[in-house]
């Protein structure tokens, strides 16, 4: 317990809940399901603050953020580092448009990621969110090829079950139903082609056995629609919001190839796997490719600051560097390039470097694998897989009416266990931050194989 920890106060924890249910309209939430008793209710919890890996509810109760607050915060709650690098940038230079001005922290930073690329991604173009990323690579392909006079280069690839982001460029190239289907009519429609999932295997193929079979398919799609397609949109080992489908890093070789053989661009939206998740620390460098477009969010800012952008190469920058404005890419968000969250980008990167991160991520790995060695044999649990820093399984769950509730059981479970962990349908997914010591890796494995059994239990 800290002391700077609030006395333990229901009341105003209630009041709290109460008054967001009225005023706040919260993300990726039926609203109803708060209000909501029985299997269908999600709890509404009330943070106060938050230390290391642990958040701590306005009533004193404390949850191990077990799914690092959807996937951004890479150091931990109210990391020191991260915090000096805010207040002293927070004295100097809040903020700044960066059309026309430019400052240390971009600058700095966009040198460094160029570096880490070994400056084969060496532009940065700059967003705050995710979708605003992907939305800029799409639109910078397109725009390349038509500067570069192939304008009927007009159509994008994506994969069955690939989610970038909720904006409508985004979404339509997302292939999860219910964030897609409401706003069918809205969306341009994007070929979705066969995903490289591992669990598709058939009898006595491997993960790249799958991978080759789901690059055939999209060879056959590139030579269908020769001369149409911009680029092939992938998210690197693992599509995450589908369900941690994870595959093998042949097939990023392979779409690599195939793009460079069809004069197709890749993109590859690193922003869930990218910034160490995946064990390296962009995803794409397992399979020793560089896409065209690389776009990085969530992680980069070390979970602080919306911050978002594409990497790209020289090609693709000079594709575009002419007299003429018309051939610039006139694209801008109103907070690019902010200067706070570079700062604490920068603050995230020094940390990758002086902790020697990935490499203590590789001991911290197996320390977490060998604790979740129960769930892994449970007879109830299927495809229990690994990339990196992502631990997933499978709920072996029969009963219709128990599979479709789940998640939401799941999460309850967890929240009682003193454990932030947020099912995907019945996949079970972990994707802690980088800080856990032995003590939370114990709590973080044992909450979740209670967690399990008790929801199993219910159903
Ligand atoms: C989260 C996510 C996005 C969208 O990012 P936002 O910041 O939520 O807009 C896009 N692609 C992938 C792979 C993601 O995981």
């Amino acid at each position: 317990m800290h002391n700077d920890q609030p006395s333990p106060d229901s009341t105003a924890a209630d009041n709290l809940v109460a008054r967001s249910l009225a005023s706040v309209w919260h993300p990726c939430t039926q609203m109803q399901h708060h209000a909501q008793h029985g299997p269908d209710a999600m709890p509404l919890i009330p943070v106060s603050h938050g230390r290391g890996a642990w958040l701590y509810d306005t009533g004193g109760k404390r949850y191990l953020d077990g799914i690092s607050s959807w996937w951004v915060n890479l150091f931990g709650h109210a990391n020191p580092r991260i915090n000096a690098a805010l207040k002293d940038q927070l004295d100097r230079l809040e903020h700044a448009m960066l059309s026309g001005f430019t400052h240390e922290p971009v600058v700095t930073l966009s040198e460094q990621l160029a570096v880490l690329t070994g400056y084969a991604l060496g532009h940065c173009f700059y967003a705050s969110d995710g979708a605003s990323a992907v939305e800029i690579a799409l639109k910078m392909s397109f725009h390349a090829w038509r500067n570069a006079g192939q304008g009927d280069k007009q159509e994008f690839v994506c994969l069955r079950g690939s989610y970038h982001g909720e904006t409508l460029g985004a979404l339509a190239v997302t292939d999860v139903a219910l964030f897609r289907d409401a706003y069918g009519p809205l969306l341009r429609a994007a070929h979705v082609t066969t995903s490289p999932d591992a669990r598709g295997a058939l009898d006595g193929e491997s993960a790249a056995d799958v991978a080759r079979r789901a690059a055939a398919d999209l060879e056959a799609l590139l030579q269908q629609r020769s001369g149409r397609i911009a680029a092939v949109i992938v998210e690197p080992l693992v599509q995450c919001a589908t369900g941690m489908a994870m595959h093998d890093p042949l097939y990023l070789k392979l779409v690599r190839e195939l793009c460079d053989r069809h004069q197709v661009h890749m993109i590859a939206d690193e922003i869930a796997v990218g910034c160490g998740r995946s064990g390296r620390f962009f995803a794409c460098e397992h399979a020793n490719v560089w896409p065209d477009f690389l776009c990085l969010s969530k992680g980069i800012s070390g979970g602080y600051l919306p911050l978002s952008l594409v990497m790209t190469t020289d090609e693709v920058y000079q594709a575009f560097y002419h007299v003429d404005a018309a051939r610039g890419f006139l694209h801008s968000h109103s907070y690019t390039g902010n200067p706070l969250a570079c700062r604490a980008a920068l603050a995230t990167l020094a940390i990758f470097a002086e902790d020697r991160v990935l490499q203590r991520n590789t001991e911290r790995a197996a320390a977490i694998s060998a604790a979740l060695a129960p769930l892994a044999g449970h007879p109830q649990v299927r495809h229990f897989r690994r990339q990196g820093m992502i631990w997933a399984f499978d709920a072996v769950v029969n009963d219709a009416d128990a599979a479709r509730t789940f998640s939401r059981r799941f999460f309850s479970a967890a929240l009682q266990n003193e454990l932030l962990l947020r099912p995907i349908g019945r996949t079970v997914y972990l994707m802690p931050p980088y800080v856990l010591d032995d003590g939370d890796i114990a709590h973080m494995a044992a909450a979740t194989l209670r967690s399990f059994e008790q929801t199993m239990a219910e159903a």
